[in-house]
């Protein structure tokens, strides 16, 4: 298999897409399509290799066939020219007017270019002229020029299409309909109809031109370039794809941090907010992790690169709401099935309306002049343009939040959903243990400290992290051998040739290590050496500020929520009691196969769905068991993004509220736009049948629809 990424250029027709995509499905080579409107791009998977110029002249006569004039170019010829003479400076208070870019190379194409506008103008002032004229055959006269100019494209066009058999584009449909109000006399319901489909088309593309941008500017984490520090201590502007692992890169005030790295020299604060929402500014220091994506707002720093670009967390996110629109919701899905419908039948009803009444009442010309506002109003733009673009939007709204969802099935679900799990540490809690006391065993003459770091030396869990990092006692590696985590558990080592267990109370357990009954609200970890305890360390956690208000916030929407952790019994009702959860939905002691197993019986009595919020440790199972996987906190984990359906960016429980809040305003939008579309054309039909709407109705009636469901949408990019 290989995979292919294209731009796609001058496509305008939103309802092309599925016949775009069909098309070239029928290839042989071709096994899976993508298109993606918004973002103008076009993604292959292809079974077999081809020689690129065939391939994408196969394409591009697919895309011609379709929509006459558009085509497709490589990503990468079109991402050559990515260092610009455009400058990455940002100041630190406006980021928004921007200047770096997530640079497709390409323009935005406005298919109503500038002549056909003047044409539309003129024609319309024609139009206008000829009310002031009361001699019928020059009136007629003067309304045909006048449609010339305005439509001339329009039945160019279609003309062309009927060559290729596509006799339901709306090209096609718009020239029968005017065609059809000229044979009955109708000439100034003719050249209006064509008016006002144009001025339509305008601002539609206008309108989703707008969003396009909007989409780009939200996008818009990618720094143009990196400043290499050469070994001679040159500094030479490159790509961000041509730095490599350790190589030392300079930021500077004002510039975006282009890769992932540590800081090797200087201090800083960034503002971090194009990654999490966040909009404090935030302190790193020498040693400190920076992310890309990050602003510079202080003094200039050098970064040892730690990551390649294409794996760095600015590539990640790009391409995680870029793909995003590859999961497609089934909203989207219905209305693709919906387009390929709609046409087919209101034409159907258009011909049965010309053809069945007249048989009753003889009046050919009344039914045929009816029959035409049916074809005025067969084509399903305003769906098939707004429904893709209220997901996108909302997706890219959320990731300028600090909240990525990886598709608008995603947030579908979301919606629907009627109960939240929490991990308890790193989740509720902020994950930063602190140790608050250490106990020696009775008739012990051990450091117990000493024996905890040895078996901790090489955790990653951040129990074990904050006992490693004890700086006052060095600890030699070559002491410590056969080193083995117990997930939910602890650790296991030798030091010195001492067999060594570090963990809560089921490790000892395991071990057949008796301990003494501790009393505390703190979190245990009981030291054991050559199978005997010799004493504990009491740690505590601290909750995240907003951890009660996210649960009163979800408890608000009538959600059902749960907390989970593998600490003690203590600690978690203790917790669960501070942030206001029902003593029954906590469940402790926990090991990570019990977790999922919690989960699954959660689901079991769930109606709607379960969200599952967990900091990405040992959470891979319990986020893809759960209906929606949250990983938070946790952008530098790659297990984390893979596994969950979202990821928040900051430590903020409120997020998963504030990600419900916009599925249901993402629904309410979508439902608006359906009832209100699909009612409109109804109302219309109707009148039509009745005699009481003209085509002038029915045209505007169609362009405002569209138009209203495009602005309709783009409301949510608004608000960002
Ligand atoms: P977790 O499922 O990762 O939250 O871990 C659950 C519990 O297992 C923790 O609360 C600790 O009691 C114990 N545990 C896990 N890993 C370690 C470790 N490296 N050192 C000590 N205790 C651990």
């Amino acid at each position: 298999m290989t995979n292919k990424s294209f731009i796609i250029k001058n496509l305008h027709c939103a309802n092309c897409l599925n016949k775009i995509e069909a098309k070239l499905l029928s290839m042989n080579i071709i096994e899976k399509v993508e298109i993606n409107f918004y973002t103008s791009t076009l993604n292959l998977e292809l079974n077999s290799e081809l020689d690129e110029d065939i391939l994408i002249t196969m394409i591009n006569k697919a895309f011609d066939n379709i929509e006459p004039g558009s085509f497709v170019l490589y990503k990468e010829e079109t991402t050559d020219n990515k260092i610009q003479k455009k400058s990455d400076h940002k100041d630190c208070h406006g980021h928004d007017h921007d200047h770096t870019e997530i640079n497709h190379g390409h323009n935005h194409d406005h298919g109503t270019n500038k002549v056909s506008l003047i044409l539309l103008a003129v024609g319309s002032l024609i139009f206008a002229i000829s009310f002031f004229i009361d001699f019928v055959l020059l009136n007629r006269y003067i309304l045909i020029i006048a449609y010339i100019l305005v439509g001339y494209d329009i039945v160019f066009k279609s003309f062309k299409n009927i060559k290729r058999g596509n006799f339901l584009d709306e090209n096609f449909l718009m020239t029968i309909a005017t065609f059809g109000a000229f044979a009955i006399g109708d000439f100034s319901e003719a050249v209006a109809v064509m008016i006002f489909y144009k001025i339509g088309e305008y601002f539609q593309e206008r309108a989703v031109n707008n969003s396009k941008k909007s989409i780009e500017k939200l996008l818009s984490l990618k720094s143009i370039y990196a400043n290499l520090k050469k070994s001679d201590g040159e500094i030479i502007k490159v790509k961000p794809e041509e730095v490599k692992i350790n190589d030392i890169i300079i930021v500077k005030n004002g510039e975006k941090i282009p890769l992932d790295g540590k800081i090797i020299l200087g201090s800083t604060s960034l503002d971090v907010s194009f990654l999490t929402g966040e909009s404090l500014p935030y302190e790193v220091e020498l040693e400190s992790p920076v992310l890309s994506g990050s602003l510079n707002c202080g003094s200039i720093i050098e970064i040892r690169v730690e990551k390649l670009y294409s794996e760095s967390t600015v590539n990640k996110i790009i391409a995680m709401v870029q793909n995003a629109a590859a999961k497609k919701p089934i909203a989207e899905k219905f209305i693709t099935k919906f387009a390929q419908f709609y046409t087919p039948i209101v034409v159907g009803l258009a011909i049965l309306v010309a053809l069945i009444p007249p048989i009753f009442d003889g009046n050919f010309s009344q039914w045929f002049g009816r029959a035409l506002i049916f074809l005025v109003i067969s084509c399903p733009c305003a769906l098939v343009l707004s429904i893709p673009l209220t997901f996108f939007s909302s997706i890219g709204y959320a990731s300028k939040r600090g909240m990525l969802i990886k598709g608008g099935n995603y947030l579908e679900k979301i919606e629907k959903i009627d109960t939240v799990i929490f991990d308890k540490t790193g989740t509720l809690t902020k994950g930063k243990f602190k140790i608050d006391k250490i106990i020696t065993a009775d008739n012990v003459n051990e450091n117990v400290l000493e024996v905890a770091k040895a078996g901790e030396f090489y955790s990653n869990h951040p129990i074990g992290k904050i006992i490693s990092n004890d700086p006052t006692i060095i600890i030699k590696e070559n002491d410590i051998k056969d080193y083995t985590e117990i997930p939910g558990k602890g650790v296991t080592t030798t030091y010195k040739g001492n067999p060594i267990q570090v963990g809560n109370k089921k490790l000892m357990e395991t071990f057949n290590i008796s301990i003494p009954v501790i009393e505390t609200y703190q979190t245990i970890i009981y030291v054991a050496k050559n199978n005997t305890f010799i004493g504990a360390i009491l740690l505590s956690d601290e909750l995240k500020d907003d951890s009660s208000r996210a649960i009163n916030l979800l408890k608000s929407l009538n959600i059902n929520v749960f907390m989970l952790t593998g600490d003690n019994k203590n600690i978690a009702l203790s917790i669960g009691k501070e942030i206001g959860l029902d003593k029954n939905n906590i469940y402790f002691e926990l090991l990570p196969q019990d977790k999922v197993a919690k989960i699954q019986e959660i689901k079991n009595i769930s109606k709607t769905g379960v969200v599952f919020v967990g900091d990405g440790i040992n959470d891979a199972p319990a986020l893809t068991l759960a209906d929606i996987g949250i990983a938070m906190g946790k952008i530098g984990s790659d297990i984390a993004i893979e596994a969950a359906d979202v990821v928040i960016m900051n430590d903020e429980p409120s997020k998963i509220y504030e990600l419900i809040s916009l599925s249901k305003t993402n629904k309410k939008i979508l439902t608006q736009s359906i009832v209100f579309a699909l009612g409109v054309k109804a109302i219309v039909m109707i009148l039509g049948v009745l005699g009481i709407a003209s085509l002038w109705l029915a045209i505007f009636a169609d362009v405002g629809v569209a138009l209203l469901a495009v602005l309709n949408a783009s409301k949510i990019l608004k608000k960002s």
